[in-house]
């Protein structure tokens, strides 16, 4: 019910001066051009998007696994180490606190 509500009251929002003005924006949300950073065997794209009244980076990246599976595995975990690092970095301290994932906030509460 609540999703649904939620659906209704989406506004269209107009386009951002750094959207892509193409077949990547939506009536609610827009998207930049994608930036690359290409790696030594890696690539990886930042997007800029707005969804409602949000701004945010939309981050993808491809990054071959080794084929020795433990090797592969440390890849993997120095990742999302390093996903966390940039998180950490990036993420001003007041936005955390403004946009706190309510899940989290709900599984706090029941912890
Ligand atoms: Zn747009």
């Amino acid at each position: 019910m609540a999703r649904t509500m939620a659906r209704l009251t989406r506004r269209e929002i107009p386009h951002a001066k750094w959207c892509a003005r193409d077949h990547r924006c939506g009536i609610t949300e827009h998207r930049s051009a994608d930036l690359t950073a290409d790696g030594i065997g890696g690539r990886a794209w930042l997007t800029r998007v707005r969804a409602a009244d949000v701004d945010y980076i939309e981050i993808r990246a491809r990054i071959p696994l080794h084929s020795n599976e433990k090797v592969a595995r440390w890849q993997l975990a120095t990742a999302l180490h390093l996903m966390r690092e940039l998180l950490a970095e990036v993420v001003p301290r007041i936005a955390r606190l403004q946009h706190r994932d309510p899940l989290q906030a709900i599984d706090r509460r029941a912890a």
